[in-house]
């Protein structure tokens, strides 16, 4: 490993945050910081069935490990890659009869580990499980109920040839990986699959304005080469900004669409600490989360307000059962009568709007209402961009997905224009070769096109259109304008 190249990153005391990282040069947006293989990764249990165990991606038809029967993966190059952490893994779940849930098999890999490769894996790695914090002593008593449950699980597990381990090592273990496990996603970074422990990136502090985000590289899965598909999946830390040498490095545990108060009180709940940062100690931004229009009433507004958040709240409630059950009407009946009402009462960047809007969109256009879904998905999409970070993974997310619905609708001109405004977005937070990317740089091309159509000749393009939307032929004439206006385009 002593090829690794050094990372731009130091340890520093970050005061009353404890450790942090900071960079030892100047970085850009888009640059990666560093990346960094598991210390040991599962599958979640739920998943272990759809999941390659190696290398994390979906698999259709994955191959079972014959001896425990527990492991899957998306072939032999998988299985032969994994088999060095799995054999031991893969004996005590013979042993057992059958395999533990996921956080006590996380942390028997990450014990096999330590006791094959030693606490320090790889020369880029900073600290070690030791010296992460478990927040034990913090717990509530229900937390600490469930860490002794598992603890008694993970001894039962352990072979019992091993070394043993004390109950404080153990605890202090499961510690760790509950306030410091990183979920990881399937290869279209969609749908979480499972969760691993990544030291170095352990100690960058939380800030609910960061200057970094984390995505997972599961490498060139393009490649036909299968021995690349083999490789460890790998978090990136990449930089949202123009960050100075010096400067601490922060990634955000939680979702930014949030006012400051139920985001510190998420993060004490699942992390326990208090967050200081800028955003939350200013309340910044919180205003226009819950900011009403301006009616030149003041005691009438507030009145208002009261009222309609009360009506949103039910009307959540609602949606989410007409929703479980596939009452979709009903869900755009809830949405529209409540909307209108927000409409009228509520700012723009109201967070009880745009989640209505958020909920709208996708159902609209799962019931092939694209018009309607894209009027919801670009309000939506107008809020996110006063609140979030202009290169936040989730603002670039939502505006792909507004562009898309778009495009469907017919709306060509602004469905482009997000597509490849979400393209800029993701070049920063996911990288140029992430299939997500991949993705919108295909969409990009394909509506630079029809855009092109359109302008030339917007009737023939509307038949297109129609006809791709119905999964029709195109007429004969039609055909020919299309012939007509490629050889033009030429
Ligand atoms: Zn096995
Ligand atoms: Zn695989
Ligand atoms: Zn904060």
């Amino acid at each position: 490993m002593t090829l690794e190249k050094k990372d731009p990153v130091e340890v520093f005391n970050a005061g009353n945050k404890g450790r942090g990282l900071r960079t030892t040069k100047a970085l850009v947006a888009g640059d990666v910081v560093f990346t960094e293989a598991s210390y040991a990764a599962v599958v979640f249990d739920s998943m272990s069935m759809d999941v390659c165990h190696n290398c994390f991606r979906r698999q259709a038809n994955p191959h079972r490990c014959a001896q425990c029967k527990f492991a899957h993966y998306c072939d032999r190059t998988c299985q032969r890659a994994a088999w060095d952490e799995h054999k031991r893994e893969c004996a005590a779940i013979r042993t057992a009869g059958r395999a533990p849930k996921e956080s006590v098999r996380l942390v028997a890999r990450a014990m096999w580990r330590m006791q094959k490769h030693g606490a320090k894996a790889v020369d880029s790695q900073l600290t070690t499980l030791d010296f992460l914090q478990d927040h034990v002593a913090d717990m509530a008593a229900d937390d600490l109920k469930e860490l002794e449950d598992d603890v008694q699980r993970f001894q039962e597990y352990w072979p019992k040839s091993r070394r043993s381990l004390s109950k404080e090592y153990i605890s202090h273990l499961f510690g760790v990986i509950k306030v410091n496990g990183f979920a990881l996603s399937d290869q279209r970074g969609l749908q979480a699959v499972g969760v691993g422990i990544f030291p170095n990136l352990c100690l960058v502090n939380h800030d609910c304005w960061p200057n970094c985000t984390v995505i997972l590289n599961h490498g060139n899965q393009s490649a036909l080469d299968p021995t690349l598909h083999s490789q460890r999946s790998r978090i990136e830390l990449r930089a949202l900004g123009p960050i100075e040498e010096g400067e601490e490095l922060s990634v955000s545990y939680v979702d930014f669409l949030n006012v400051a108060k139920d985001r510190q009180k998420a993060l004490k709940k699942q992390y326990y600490f208090e967050c200081m940062c800028e955003h939350c100690s200013k309340g910044l931004k919180d205003d226009l989360m819950m900011a009403t229009k301006d009616t030149g009433d003041k005691k009438a507004a507030a009145e208002q307000a009261k009222e309609v958040t009360e009506l949103s709240l039910k009307t959540f409630e609602k949606v989410e059962v007409a929703r479980l059950t596939g009452d979709f009407e009903t869900v755009v009946k809830l949405c529209r009568e409540c909307l209108q009402k927000q409409e009228a009462l509520l700012a723009d960047t109201h967070l009880h709007q745009l989640r209505l809007l958020c909920k709208a969109s996708e159902v609209l256009s799962y019931l092939r209402n694209f018009k309607e879904a894209a009027e919801c998905a670009n309000r939506m999409v107008a809020g996110y961009a006063k609140l979030y970070h202009p290169n936040n993974a989730q603002l670039g997310m939502a505006i792909m997905r507004a562009g898309v619905t778009n495009w469907h609708a017919g709306n060509i001109e602004q469905g482009h224009n997000m597509i490849c405004q979400a393209y800029g977005i993701l070049l920063v937070t996911h990288g140029p070769h992430h299939p997500i990317t991949h993705d919108l740089e295909m969409m990009r091309t394909q509506t630079e096109m029809e855009l092109r159509m359109f302008r030339q000749n917007e009737k023939v393009y509307q038949c297109v259109r129609e006809a791709a939307l119905l999964g029709q032929p195109l007429s004969e004439p039609v055909k020919e304008q299309v012939k007509e206006l490629a050889m033009a385009a030429k």
